[in-house]
């Protein structure tokens, strides 16, 4: 089994250690920089990329965890996750002295967070999300997931595959299922008709990146492929 941490800063850490044992993997919580030696693969939980950026520099674990994505750790960031795996912000917060939130980076891509707008902070979705599929062919289900504040992606660069993609119009099917219109779904209409559909999962070499959190919902396919990632196997 490999050797997984889950940076244990902030965030919904215990989530991820169970999806990621479910998945196969052993798992140790990574607050140190020597903590990062041993490892196979690292997740960076979600939860407030401000709060584990601050920490993860205090704790001095930021400039070591740069360079070990930089010689290709396996990292698998969701929401708050993926905003610090993200080259580039589109609004970074800043501090009460006015610098701007830091990120790991490793993905060539712009991602804006808190994207899907303030009145619907959270919604859950069911996506098809074909290379996640291939984890496990027998499941026919798609895939579950929550979006909690979550980032987007707004563009990315040259060796980033887009694993999965919901249309902006999504939230006003969400606005109508709270009036009683039922389970919300994405509205692929929406991008027939001209919508824009906004990109909320990726893959960049050894680097996976979602908007949203598979780790609540009992969903394993997303940990499992980066199992698969880290064993070389996808
Ligand atoms: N909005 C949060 C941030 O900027 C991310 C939210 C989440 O991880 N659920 O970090």
């Amino acid at each position: 089994r490999p050797l997984v941490g889950v940076l244990a800063l902030q965030g919904d850490v215990r989530e991820h250690e169970h999806a990621l044992r479910d998945g196969g993997a052993d798992v140790v919580k990574v607050r140190r920089p020597e903590e990062l030696e041993r490892l196979d693969g690292l997740v960076l939980p979600g939860g407030e990329s401000t709060a584990i950026d601050k920490l993860a520099r205090t704790f001095g674990v930021a400039g070591p965890l740069k360079e070990r994505i930089a010689k290709g750790l396996p990292v698998y960031g969701s929401c708050a996750g993926m905003i610090l795996l993200a080259d580039r912000l589109a609004d970074p917060a800043t501090d009460l002295s006015g610098a701007p939130q830091q990120t790991f980076g490793g993905i060539d891509m712009l991602v804006r967070r808190n994207a899907f707008g303030r009145q619907v902070d959270s919604f859950e979705a069911d996506l098809d999300i074909p290379s996640v599929d291939a984890v496990d062919p027998g499941n026919p289900l798609p895939v579950r997931t929550v979006f909690i504040r979550a980032p987007w992606v707004e563009s990315v660069g040259e060796g980033v595959d887009v694993l999965a993609s919901v249309p902006v119009t999504y939230r006003h099917a969400h606005e109508a299922a709270e009036h009683g219109a039922g389970d919300a779904q994405p509205d692929a209409g929406g991008v027939e008709a001209g919508g824009v559909a906004r990109i909320v999962a990726v893959r960049s070499g050894n680097l996976l990146a979602t908007s949203f959190h598979p780790e609540v919902t009992g969903e394993r396919r997303i940990h499992r492929l980066f199992i698969q990632i880290i064993r070389g196997e996808a």
